[in-house]
């Protein structure tokens, strides 16, 4: 089998939905099978994560899908970090130096249920809910599945498997047990936990802190951050260790609480009118990385999204990767004439390590963000690298520019982010402001070390 004739996605999440307007789009005939019930009818709890930071990557492949401008109406830009210090100061720090670098916060249940009528409306795909994915049997190319509200189980019978149920996989499961090869699932030793700031008013709407910025409390071990929603309310993360001295576990009473964020978030504090109500009633939820050897089974199978390759937050870029699973998979049909014999194993050889390093640099980050935004040698080198990309464009750009403004793959980001970061370092040592950084030598070291990188290149 070269091009299939009948597709069926396991999950109709983020990527899920995505995937399936590409492929509707394309001609193939899609049914999509979702554990849960539709959330465009019922009130869902969608899992985690109210809203979510969409940055370039998720941008490109929703363009793709011709849904950006629906998409646009749901989003709040993020010009960069506003930071609230221990102690009681704030400051605003920008994300990147130029007017379009920004950041957007969407709804994630907006989103999805926008993706989830494109597919339906305009595409041949079906998507069918309450419908649980229990096992796979490659060999037959059958499902089995639950039918939840009905109480009853069926068989389906597939050309290709497209595995986007999230980061607990029963695709991943079945194709690990064909395959063999090796999955770890790493969980963080901390967790989150959500809260809200409400609007102004609850009538009128109206935000109480800047909208048009990613909140940050950060305290060290751990973090609060919060995110603007179209009704003027915020959703707020608490990320913290689940055991030790300062942790969840410690938070077990309304007077533990209180005093916990009296101490180190009283402006936060302050804000949340319902921290008892939402801190007890709210999930602990987990977070954790995944990485499997092999994504794909023969030319029957794929995994892709949290399914393959889920990470830790704190880059704000697993929906983003996973929508760029979509683009890359659709570029690669095109490429090979939709052959998905060759299309598979070489998704899987050029996603895979691209996956590894936003992996890795989302891990880096939740120090970045809850310990290093606040040092002062760390905003030295954030100047100076705003600087060294003023002067050399084509060269030098601050790695989080490469992540989440353009296209750069991801692999390729991190390993010019370690040079980049190596002369930084070189350049403010023993250095306390811009203007007594010797530029000269920078130039030197940006021209010896850095080669030219072209970013109007997708892949
Ligand atoms: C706290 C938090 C904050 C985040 N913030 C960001 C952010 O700012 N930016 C960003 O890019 N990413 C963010 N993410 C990551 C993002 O949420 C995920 O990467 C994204 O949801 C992955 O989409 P997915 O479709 O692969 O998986 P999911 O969204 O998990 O969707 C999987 C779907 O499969 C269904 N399913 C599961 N099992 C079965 C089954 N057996 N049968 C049928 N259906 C099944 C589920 O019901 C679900 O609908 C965040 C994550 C967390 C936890």
């Amino acid at each position: 089998m070269s091009k299939p004739q009948k597709i069926l996605i396991s999950g109709a999440g983020l990527v899920g939905s995505l995937l399936s307007v590409l492929l509707g789009r394309r001609g193939y005939e899609v049914a999509i099978f979702e554990r849960r019930p539709d959330m465009r009818g019922v009130e869902v709890d969608s899992g985690r994560s109210i809203n979510l930071a969409l940055s370039s990557r998720g941008i490109h492949a929703l363009e793709q899908a011709g849904l950006i401008d629906d998409v646009r109406k749901l989003l709040i830009p993020m010009r960069g970090r506003a930071l609230h210090l221990s102690g009681g100061g704030k400051e605003f720090s920008s994300y990147g130096q130029r007017e379009e670098e920004l950041i957007y916060s969407v709804s994630r249940r907006d989103l999805n249920c926008l993706m989830m009528s494109a597919a339906e409306e305009a595409e041949p795909v079906d998507i069918l809910f309450n419908q649980s994915v229990e096992q796979v049997d490659f060999e037959k190319g059958e499902l089995a599945i639950v039918d939840l509200q009905n109480d009853h189980s069926y068989r389906r019978s597939f050309d290709l498997l497209i595995g986007a149920d999230g980061a607990g996989s029963p695709t991943r499961d079945a194709l690990l047990a064909a395959n063999g090869g090796e999955c770890s699932v790493d969980f963080l030793d901390h967790d989150y936990k959500e809260l809200e700031i409400p609007p102004l008013n609850s009538e009128a709407g109206g935000y109480q802190i800047e909208p048009e910025a990613l909140h940050i409390w950060p305290r060290g071990g751990y973090m609060l951050i919060a995110l603007p929603n179209q009704d003027g309310s915020f959703t707020v993360t608490l990320f913290m260790p689940k055991q030790g001295e300062i942790s969840f576990e410690k938070l077990e009473n309304a007077d533990q609480l209180n005093a916990f964020f009296e101490a180190e978030f009283p402006s936060a504090k302050r804000l949340i009118p319902d921290l008892e109500s939402d801190f007890f009633a709210n999930a602990q939820g987990r977070l954790g990385t995944v990485r499997c050897s092999k994504w794909y089974y023969q030319d029957k199978a794929l995994i892709l999204g949290d399914a393959s390759h889920a990470i830790v937050p704190f880059h704000g870029q697993g929906m983003n990767s996973g929508f760029e699973d979509c683009s890359e998979l659709i570029r690669l049909l095109d490429k090979h004439n939709d052959d998905w014999s060759v299309v598979l194993p070489e998704f899987d050889r050029i996603r895979r390590p691209n996956a590894n390093a936003i992996a890795d640099m989302a891990l880096e980050n939740y120090v970045t963000m809850r310990e290093s935004v606040t040092d002062s040698k760390f905003q030295l080198k954030k100047e100076l690298g705003f600087e060294l990309e003023r002067r050399f464009p084509d060269r030098f750009v601050p790695r989080y520019s490469m992540v989440m403004f353009h296209l750069l793959p991801y692999a390729s980001a991190m390993t010019r982010g370690n040079v980049q970061q190596e002369i930084l370092s070189e350049l403010v040592q023993g250095v306390d402001e811009l203007s007594k950084v010797d530029l000269e030598k920078a130039e030197r070291l940006v021209r010896d070390k850095l080669p030219v990188v072209d970013l109007s290149r997708p892949y």
